[in-house]
Parts: C-alpha cells; structure tokens; sequence
C-alpha cells in the first residue's frame, strides 16, 4: 500500500520504475502511496511522463519532512532526519495498540453465545445478554503494545535515528562496512556495523537487521561478528528473507 523512499540516490529510487511497471503488469488496481523526500513527485511524474508505464492504478505521491508523522487506522508513520550528505530520512512504522486478548471460555461462562456478540466484545463494545449487561472489559486482557519497526538506511550514527528507533523491535540499519574501513564509512556517509549495533544498543532495540552491506563484501560474517561484539541480538538477513517481529 506504501512505499516509504529515504532518499535520491540511484541505488534507492531506480528500482521503482520497475517495480510500478511490473505492478501494473501484475494487474494491480489498488491505490499506492509514495512517500519521501523534497525531488520523490518530480521524480515519479518525470519518468512515467516520458515513459508512461505505470497508469494502470491511482498513484499518490507526497514529499515529507524529518518530525512529520503520517497516521492512519492501523498504523503511525514516523519520519526522522537520517545523516547522509544528502537530505535522507529515517522512518518508524509503528501499529497502533491492539485490543487486548479475548477470554472465550470467560465469554462463555457469563452466558455470552458465541458470533456477533463475541465479535462487539472483541472490538470493545459492551453487549446485552438477557436483562444483563456485559462489559467488553471483563473478557478482554489488556491492551497489547503494536510492533514498532524502524528503518534507517543510508546514514551515519546520529541522534536523530537513536531518538526515532527509541524501544524498536526491529531496526534496520545502514551497515555498509566493517571496522577496518571506518574512514570510508566517515567519508561516504554510512555506518560500519559495530557503530549500528551501537545504534541498537542505545536505542533499545530489540533485534538489528544489519543491511546495505557493501558489494564489496563477499562473505558479510565478519560484519555480524563485529556487530555482535557490541550488541547480541543483531542478524544479518538474506535478500527476501521474512523477519518474524512480535511486540
Ligand atoms: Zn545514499
Ligand atoms: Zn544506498
């Protein structure tokens, strides 16, 4: 439903012309929302002009700024300044907080037939019974915390993600180079992958997702190894790999 772009740069934005096309190849109708940096609507508008791929689905695109934050019913998307030579964001997707667990046999004992009104006491509506009044509250847990996933790619160590990633469950981070090649880390703007454990460590993270490794990098264990000098819970995900995250 949403694409969240970090910044201009080729390795980040080239894909997604592609990407639209094979979309609307696949048959896509539902609307996609585009979201990133000031350069992201010339961007879009400029290359289906001249190409003129992708029209067979609604496209929204909106350019946001670090502090913004872009909520709808299910999630908040937070946006933060990523530091990267050129103007990148960092962005947190957070659930919102869901219900608390439903207590069927609880439900049951007060006299509450299974179907609809199960269901209203499910999203925390009181329901009648007889002459009686059931309270959603008596067979709902608490609330449950939503999972906070944050995603700062391309940048250095900085504030700004560390604020942004505060208590993630999962961060995914700039992890381009190991300890050895710390200067080039410096000068292009990214992070080794002890600095984002680091990032990890004193956000709160949960786990890291050490990513954009550098091509250069045939065999990336090393990059896990130094990472997990400074924090334990770091992976190193294969391309198209599915992270289970849990709140
Ligand atoms: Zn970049
Ligand atoms: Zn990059």
């Amino acid at each position: 439903m949403r694409i969240l772009i970090s910044h201009l740069h080729g390795d980040h934005v080239f894909g997604l012309p592609g990407m639209l096309h094979s979309l609307s190849f696949m048959g896509r109708s539902r609307e996609l929302e585009i979201i990133g940096p000031k350069g992201i609507v010339e961007l879009v508008t400029s290359v289906n002009r001249v190409v003129t791929l992708y029209n067979r689905f609604p496209i929204s695109i909106r350019e946001v700024k670090p502090g913004q934050s872009i909520k709808d019913e299910e999630y908040n998307i937070r946006v933060a300044a990523a530091q990267h030579g050129i103007p990148c964001l960092a962005y947190t997707i957070e659930e919102k907080p869901r219900a608390g667990k439903f207590d069927a046999a609880k439900a049951r004992r007060l006299g509450v037939p299974e179907g609809p009104l199960w269901k209203q006491l499910q999203s925390g509506e009181s329901v009648r019974v007889g002459r009686r009044r059931i309270l959603s509250k008596l067979v709902l847990g608490p609330p449950r915390r939503g999972v906070k996933i944050t995603y700062a790619v391309d940048t250095r160590p900085c504030a700004s993600v560390i604020r942004l990633a505060s208590g993630s469950d999962l961060l995914i981070h700039d992890s381009c180079f190991a300890e050895a090649a710390a200067t080039k880390a410096r000068e292009y703007g990214h992070s080794t992958a002890g600095e984002a454990a680091g990032v990890a460590k004193r956000s709160r993270s949960r786990t890291l997702a050490l990513f954009h490794i550098s091509a250069m990098y045939e065999d990336a264990s090393p990059l896990l190894a130094e990472a997990k000098r400074v924090y334990h819970r770091s992976i190193l995900p294969r391309d198209m790999e599915t992270i289970p995250v849990v709140a």
